[in-house]
């Protein structure tokens, strides 16, 4: 089995915008590369939101060298980029969004969920992109509940939606750069499943509701997150109440890592590089 190599649960939150009262489960932003390809994962209510007229979010701001992945579970959020495109992403919905060599964009609560009010909760997962790809042209994929295969386990013990990679014979629509596997996982309690991802990725469970045990001895209550090691086969999760959780695994980019803010880089000459050109407006217009 693989080993739990780190784990804990997430630190307290804080806001993005006026928007996203988000807990940051894991971060490269003190340094550490560890859950390579995965960056920085944010996860965002669940808070009720009173009916208003003005959209709460981010305003217009720059991304590099990396991608977005945007995961909604509950409410409605609207984004806009300087490729021209934009789009709601609604319940079940997932945006996979490329900045590589630059994009301008801004994220808001759709207008529809503005006025209504109601829950927001939602997932913003940084992916890493290798060396070789942080020039590619930006981007995104628009993916809706629709087009996410969904696999029910065995006995009733709940179902994964496969947004990346393959589960149980079906493949996720995202594409990627890098080798990963996203999978949005519900289980029941009372039940254990045996996971066992691509070998020699690094694992990331992440618990964003319910309480479960890893490989019978780590013990987990969202929000909250563990690491995994890239070798050992797979490992069990076991619900003690109805549970909540996104899998991540992926092959690792074994590269350094430059980051502020926004970019993330392999050294630091490339960050300054980057503020030069976003001043510059190399990023587009929006
Ligand atoms: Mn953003």
């Amino acid at each position: 089995m693989r080993k739990v190599l780190s784990g804990g649960n997430a630190p307290q939150g804080h806001w993005v915008g006026d928007g996203f009262p988000v807990r940051s489960l894991f971060s490269h932003m003190g340094g550490a590369n560890e859950n390579t390809p995965f960056l920085m994962l944010d996860y965002a209510g669940p808070e009720e939101f009173q009916p208003t007229t003005r959209p709460r979010g981010v305003g217009v701001h720059p991304h590099k060298g990396f991608e977005t992945v945007t995961i909604v579970y509950q409410g409605e959020v609207e984004h806009g980029d300087s490729t021209g495109r934009g789009g709601v992403i609604r319940e079940g919905d997932v945006q996979w969004m490329t900045a590589a060599k630059g994009i301008l964009h801004k994220e808001f609560h759709s207008d529809d969920f503005t006025r209504k009010g109601g829950m927001l909760e939602m997932v913003q997962l940084w992916v890493n992109l290798p060396a070789a790809d942080k020039s590619a042209e930006a981007g995104y994929q628009a993916i809706t509940d629709a087009d996410i295969p969904s696999v029910d386990l065995a006995e009733g013990a709940g179902r994964v939606r496969v947004i990346a990679g393959s589960f149980g014979g079906k493949a996720g629509p995202a594409r990627t750069f890098t080798a990963m596997e996203v999978w949005d996982t519900r289980l029941k309690a009372g039940k254990t499943v045996h996971f066992a991802p691509e070998e020699g990725h690094n694992v990331i469970v992440v618990v964003l509701d319910g309480k479960v045990t890893l490989n019978g001895s780590h013990r987990l209550e969202g929000a909250a997150q563990a690491r995994l090691s890239r070798d050992g086969g797979g490992f069990t999760v076991e619900a003690e109440t109805d549970a909540k959780l996104l899998i991540l695994a992926g092959a690792p980019i074994d590269e350094p890592v430059a980051a502020y803010g926004p970019f993330v880089m392999n050294t630091e000459a490339e960050i300054r590089q980057a503020i030069t050109d976003f001043n510059s407006g190399c990023f587009g217009q929006l």
